[in-house]
């Protein structure tokens, strides 16, 4: 494979080798293997939208089979009958795989998904690897509890025991962190799992895929199949063996996935969906760290976060400065090849969504104000897919600008008066994902912290996350608690035994 990298970046030879083993195949039993009906698709490079591989299509046929794999991993392997903290080494030893092959690793998805590889490298890398590690912890601390019962001579206890057949379903904005955010947990609680990458960005599963059986895996614990929505999501959500669906992705996708569960065997959901949250800087807030952390907020990721703080409100005492000073930090952004030292922003991932945001922003330019950007770049960046960071300041919460994710780097400002209006605005979204509040005055940060319906509420700071720390949406934005202990609820259930004493 041919490919056109910035002229002062090499690639490792370890990437290059993947990249040039030819067509990617699908995991399934431990073994590498075509579709059954052959087909493949490409994942392009968004810098430049040229073809890194081919990949497996996996149809109907070969989900039942990864689900037949799984199956029998559960029901017969050793894997389900090993001791958690056996399972919990088999967690670290990937963890250390993962970070041996870090620097690989992280090209492999700046290749695929177009972000810095500083980003890549230092950020997405690690916290995957962190994630393995801290569920490696929790495998051994699975436990039931006591109950006591009103009905004499009756003890009673509970077995938290896995769900069974895992379809984990991820989206392309953090491949392989996003598979570690699913399979970590779901792996710890003793199911095994059918992983299927987006189909923008597959290649950091499958060379994840790799690692697994370096690690000593049992066959079928893990099974890796690549292909879109339709047919390969689709049959994930629908079959009869799955017993539970984990999914990160569009709110529409999620109701489609919610419906599969409910015509098929009423499969355990959990929803990741998407967010619109708003981002809020009171006028006693240090106004420089807000300005840059409000920044960061919507346009790292190039917006392509689900937590993006996408909508910006702002104190009217502190509204044109606060709109000058993102103005000016939005026109320093440097955007270009992840592979391009000290870029800050890489492409939009993929030609479908460009054209989609792009279509927000030109009709964004009729209904509000353009502050700066809302620009595709040309010159020697024509090629792929880049957007300049940019910001509409509005006055009506019902634009589509302001109500809709746009998953892409536009920014929606707007001016408040009192935090009564500002709490019913900051709410009246159909999502719920996360919050951000600035300001210095602790009981106005937790007032609205209290107030806002989301699931996650940085204060002072915005998209943090940690393995230890649960988060998930209100409304729209989905349900089920992912990391901390709290994700351990989505990949078990709870079996009441009932002994007569
Ligand atoms: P986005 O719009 O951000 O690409 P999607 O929700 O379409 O988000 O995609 C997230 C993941 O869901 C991807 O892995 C995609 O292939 C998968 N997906 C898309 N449609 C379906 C579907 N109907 N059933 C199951 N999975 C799907």
């Amino acid at each position: 494979m041919s490919l056109t990298l910035p002229s002062d970046f090499t690639l490792r030879e370890s990437t290059r080798k993947f990249i040039d083993s030819g067509p990617k195949q699908l995991l399934i039993n431990g073994a590498w293997v075509p579709a059954l009906d052959g087909q493949t698709f490409s994942t392009v490079n968004p810098a430049n939208g040229e073809e890194l591989a081919q990949v497996a299509l996996a149809g109907v046929e070969d989900v039942a089979r990864a689900v037949h794999a799984a199956r029998a991993a559960f029901e017969m392997g050793p894997w389900s009958q090993m001791s958690g903290a056996e399972r919990g080494e088999y967690l670290w030893r990937l963890a250390d795989l993962i970070d041996q092959h870090a620097d690989e690793l992280a090209e492999l998805e700046t290749l695929d998904n177009g972000k810095p590889l500083r980003v890549s490298r230092r950020g997405d890398l690690p916290a995957a690897s962190k994630h393995f590690r801290y569920y490696a912890g929790w495998a051994s601390k699975l436990e039931g509890s006591t109950i006591p019962v009103s009905i004499p001579n009756q003890f009673v206890y509970t077995l938290r025991e896995p769900a069974g057949v895992v379809a984990l379903i991820i989206p392309w904005n953090f491949p392989l962190l996003m598979a570690a955010w699913k399979l970590a947990p779901a792996l710890a609680c003793g199911n095994t799992a059918i992983l299927k990458p987006a189909e923008e960005t597959p290649l950091t599963a499958l060379r994840l895929g790799e690692l697994v059986l370096e690690a000593g895996f049992p066959d079928g614990v893990i099974n890796i199949l690549t292909g879109p929505g339709e047919p390969t999501g689709a049959a994930m959500a629908a079959n009869m063996g799955v017993d539970k669906v984990a999914f990160t992705g569009s709110t529409e996708t999620g109701r489609k996935i919610l419906r599969a569960a409910a015509d098929s065997n009423l499969k355990k959901v959990s929803l990741e969906l998407g967010g619109k949250s708003p981002n809020v800087i009171f006028a006693d807030a240090n106004i420089e760290s807000a300005i840059k952390g409000a920044n960061w907020a919507i346009f790292s990721t190039a917006g392509q976060e689900c937590v993006a703080g996408s909508r910006l409100f702002i104190e009217r005492p502190v509204y044109e400065q606060v709109l000058d000073g993102l103005r000016q930090q939005a026109e320093r952004i440097r955007v270009g090849s992840g592979f391009t030292p000290k870029v800050h922003i890489g492409p939009i991932v993929s030609a479908a969504q460009l054209e989609r945001v792009m279509g927000y922003i030109e009709g964004g330019r009729e209904q509000a104000d353009l502050v700066t950007g809302g620009q595709r770049l040309g010159g020697d960046l024509a090629e792929g897919y880049f957007i300049q960071p940019t910001i509409f300041a509005h006055q009506k919460d019902d634009l589509p600008l302001v109500k809709d994710e746009i998953f892409g780097p536009v920014a929606a400002v707007t001016a408040f008066d009192s935090m009564e209006e500002l709490v019913a605005r900051a709410n009246s979204t159909a999502y719920g994902l996360a919050a951000g509040v600035w300001t210095q005055n602790l009981s106005k940060a937790h007032r609205f912290a209290q107030a806002v319906k989301a699931g996650t509420v940085w204060i002072n700071g915005y998209g943090m996350f940690d393995a230890a720390a649960p988060f998930g949406g209100y409304k729209e934005s989905g349900f089920g608690r992912e990391m901390g202990k709290e994700a351990l609820d989505l990949y078990t259930r709870v079996k009441s035994v009932w002994v007569s004493i």
